[in-house]
């Protein structure tokens, strides 16, 4: 049985609405071959649907909502699993209000189980009563912990950690983070990602350009990680991080003969590391779990001798 792929989209597919060099070839060489994957995206807005139709217009054609895994679908599948018939009070977008109602989840703006908080514009109205039902007793649940969003190089927009932090702050109440680096979110892909190859794959590996979602993550659930440096990480701050992932590729084109042959390369890492030209070179933590995060912060500062 082949290696099955979990591949993460913004940084290792396409930057802004560009479509990274050679990541259309690799997925048509997964296609050709029968190789599993699945795109995995923190971003609980959109539907698989809306993706399918983002990555057409993109110039990845063929693909259907199958072949997408949000945190949207991961929050519902985590409420249908573990706290069946429950009711939510949601902040959010089509994708999250779709994928709850799917796992009959339903809308209650009377007494819900759970305040959940997704991405999207949230109004001031809607956080307050949010507010207030977390003040009765409802759990707080985030789809995501990524306090911004990349748009484009040079802008970034508000994330569900974000608004998640604000309810935080204003009721003293911890939120639970699903989606990636969430073990659940790596957990329920890896079984979509069986249903779809009708087995187990042998192998199952993550590829994504982020070490604090896409790579610890997979370490922590004991995945196979590649990391690929199309996208938010530079490749002198890897060695920073005490979790590593198995290899770092330039990008997913030196994937592409692998897939094909079938045979895995025996270099662990590309000898062809480029610098990335990171669009995530911006201070503060991107996301509201990387206080958890075991990396050492640039720059380091200067050893002072102690008197
Ligand atoms: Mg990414």
């Amino acid at each position: 049985m082949k290696t099955g792929y979990l591949i993460d989209m913004d940084g290792v597919i396409y930057r802004e609405n560009q479509l990274i060099s050679g990541a259309a070839e690799f997925v048509e060489a997964m296609n050709a071959t029968g190789t599993p994957f699945l795109f995995l995206t923190n971003n609980s807005a959109p539907t698989p649907e809306d993706l399918a139709v983002r990555m057409k217009h993109l110039g990845i054609p063929g693909l259907s909502a199958r072949h997408f895994y949000t945190s949207a679908l991961n929050t519902a599948d985590f409420l249908s699993e573990t706290h069946p018939n429950c009711t939510a009070y949601v902040l959010g977008e089509g994708g999250l209000l779709t994928a709850l109602h799917e796992r009959k989840i339903h809308n209650d703006a009377i007494s819900p189980s759970y305040v959940v908080v997704g991405e999207g514009s949230i109004s001031a109205e809607k956080l307050t009563k949010a507010h207030e039902w977390i003040e009765r007793g409802a759990r707080l649940l985030a789809t995501n912990p990524d306090n911004w969003c990349p748009v484009s190089s040079e802008k970034t927009r508000p994330g569900a950690g974000a608004a998640a932090a604000y309810l935080e702050a204003s009721t003293g109440r911890r939120a639970y983070y699903l989606g990636k680096p969430n073990g659940y979110m790596f957990h329920r892909a890896r079984v979509k990602l069986a249903e779809l190859a009708r087995r187990e794959p042998e192998n199952v590996v993550m590829i994504g350009d982020t070490m604090e979602t896409d790579i610890r993550g997979a370490v922590e659930v004991g995945m196979r990680s590649f990391l690929v440096l199309s996208g938010s990480t530079r490749l002198e701050d890897v060695g920073d991080y005490v979790y590593q992932p198995t290899r770092i590729l330039e990008s997913v084109a030196d994937l592409t003969e692998e897939v094909k042959t079938g045979e895995t390369s025996d270099h662990l890492t590309s000898s062809a590391v480029a610098s990335s030209g990171s669009y995530a070179a911006k201070s503060g933590y991107r996301h509201q779990t990387d206080h958890l995060a075991f990396h050492k912060p640039r720059p380091r500062p200067a050893m002072t001798k102690q008197l």
